[in-house]
């Protein structure tokens, strides 16, 4: 081996360190999309590895040489627990790994830096051989056999569960899963072809370079689809911020996530939320669990109004589901409407109190038309309503009879203004109570009527004009001491029989109660017919 040699090694070698070195802080800054934390560590251990690497290779002495070589265990051993990680956080997100799983899974890296740190004690790990024999071919110390098997074991159970994630997965992310397995299968076979001393520059370890490869690889997968860019933005500034309560469930109901809204209801007795039921956690989840339906489950997004006691939420539920499409838990997502609720029921309320108003105004309105058009003493119709009587009467024939008491000057002179109008209240009041449908009664003006009969021809009116003569006749008023009776003079005139329009029907009628009264009063003449 020349110094050349081992020199362009060690200079290729720190090239590769410090490249892991500012991958892993690019990584680092982005730690919360998912995969990037075990990336960050995986770039973190190659690049312990290849500085240790580098600096065997560029050491003078030896003893200096193994001892570097020895330090990069601590990155070898570290590297595949990585991977492992990093695999498990694409294939499997957001579900957490439990306390046994974390155990086993750290125990041979754990022990190997122990053993590492102590100076390897009695040869556990690399034997009697040396390190530096030990290094390149499989002939360590029992330990060395475990870290060997520990390594490749993680590597091969990441590679498997990326090819049955990549079997299984859908586009994108099997594209993302083959460009992962493409990643790890490239140090996996030349470290192997390394390992069983089938190398051609047996005196150089590649792995750490390979691995590298690997990195960048895994990097450029995840950033390809840009979960990177996307995921940390989306998790801290939306997720967080956003006014919504969110809370993640898993598969088994039990909390996975939950951002500071859902928190400031969790139950403060926990130290943490996360890992505990959501009934647990959250005091009225039953009461909002039994109006939503059961929250597991396959199916699709649920969302209702709930009230619990004074508040109001909006409660959407959705089913996470990874890449085969099947339900890993679910998102639950509410918003406290209490005040726009509130404000709804405001409005309700004044809207209520405005219809309420306007049927007062309108009823108001009625009141003072309907006064317009009556007759104050009678309270029949004036006639300010005959004329719109007789204008939607005209459309058809129709007929009026027109009347007025007779001698009833000679009644005020009896029984004074008073007895006079009491006499017209009395009349007016007989006429109302025998009044058909359709019959408009007006007060004509002073001690005169009129009535419109809308249908009715001349012969039919005339029976209406002999039943009113016989009854205003049959009537008294007991005024003071006086006994009051009126008679009454009728003209009957029709329309279109009597007349061509309305003023000459009316002009008719007139002229037929003329006639009544100077034939002798207490009668009805029908008008002339037109010649
Ligand atoms: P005839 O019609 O039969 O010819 O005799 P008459 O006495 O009724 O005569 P005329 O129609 O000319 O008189 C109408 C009288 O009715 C005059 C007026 O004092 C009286 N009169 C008019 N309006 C009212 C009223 O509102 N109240 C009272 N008490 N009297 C009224
Ligand atoms: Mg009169
Ligand atoms: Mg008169």
């Amino acid at each position: 081996m020349t110094e050349t040699l081992a020199t362009g090694y060690a200079a290729w070698l720190y090239v590769t360190g410090l490249a892991a070195l500012g991958i892993a802080h690019f990584v680092w800054r982005r730690r919360g999309a998912p995969g990037a934390r075990p990336l960050a560590f995986l770039l973190l251990a190659l690049a312990q590895w290849s500085l240790t690497y580098a600096l065997h290779w560029d050491s003078p002495s030896p003893r200096l040489q193994q001892f570097w070589l020895d330090a990069t265990f601590f990155g070898v051993v570290s590297a595949p627990v990585c991977v492992w990680l990093f695999t498990r956080a694409f294939t499997q997100p957001n579900r957490p790994m439990h306390a046994g799983a974390w155990v086993t899974l750290l125990a041979v890296p754990v022990a190997t830096w122990g053993l590492l740190l102590a100076g390897d004690p009695g040869g556990i790990l690399f034997g009697q051989l040396g390190t530096l024999e030990a290094h390149t071919r499989l002939q360590g110390g029992p330990g060395f056999t475990v870290v060997v098997v520990h390594g490749y074991g993680l590597m091969l159970l990441s590679a498997l569960r990326l090819a049955l994630f990549f079997r299984s997965a859908t586009d994108p992310y099997r594209r993302q899963a083959g460009i992962l397995l493409a990643g790890l299968g490239l140090p996996w076979i030349v470290n192997l072809v390394s390992v069983l001393g089938l190398s051609p520059f047996p005196e150089l370890d590649l792995t750490p370079m390979l691995f590298l490869i690997t990195a960048l690889v895994f990097l450029w997968g995840l950033l390809g689809f840009q979960l990177f860019d996307l995921v940390p933005v989306a998790r801290h500034q939306v997720i967080e911020q956003m006014g919504e309560g969110v809370v993640v469930l898993d598969r088994a109901g039990r909390l996975v996530d939950l951002n500071p809204v859902a928190r400031q209801l969790a139950d403060p007795a926990l130290p943490t939320p996360l890992g505990h039921p959501a009934e647990r956690v959250f005091e009225q989840w039953g009461v909002a669990a039994a109006s939503l339906g059961a929250l597991t489950g396959d199916r699709e997004a649920a969302s209702a109004e709930l009230t619990l006691g004074e508040q109001h939420l909006e409660v959407r539920v959705t089913p996470l589901r990874d890449a085969r499409r099947q339900v890993q838990g679910h998102i639950v997502v509410w918003r406290d409407v209490t005040a726009q609720r509130e404000a709804e029921a405001e409005l309700r309320l004044a809207h209520e109190q405005l219809q309420l108003r306007m049927a007062e105004i309108e009823h108001l309105q009625h009141a003072l038309r309907e006064q317009s058009v009556r007759d104050p003493l009678t309270g029949l119709y004036n006639r300010r309503y005959l004329q719109e009587a007789l204008l939607s009467a005209q459309d058809s024939p129709f007929s009026v009879v027109l009347f007025d008491l007779d001698h009833f000057k000679a009644v005020n002179d009896l029984a004074g203004h008073a007895g006079g109008d009491a006499v017209l209240r009395q009349v007016a009041a007989c006429l109302q109570a025998s009044r058909q449908p359709s019959e408009t009664i007006c007060r004509y003006g002073g001690e005169e009527f009129i009535v419109v009969l809308p249908g009715l021809d001349s012969a039919a009116a005339v029976c209406r004009a002999e039943q009113w003569r016989m009854e205003i006749g049959a009537q008294q008023v007991t005024y003071g001491a006086h006994l009051l009776r009126v008679s009454i003079s009728l003209g009957v005139a029709s329309f279109p029989q009597h007349g061509p329009d309305l003023d000459s029907v009316l002009l008719a009628a007139d002229q037929a109660l003329y006639q009544a009264k100077t034939q002798g009063r207490d009668r009805w003449v029908l008008a002339a017919p037109v010649v």
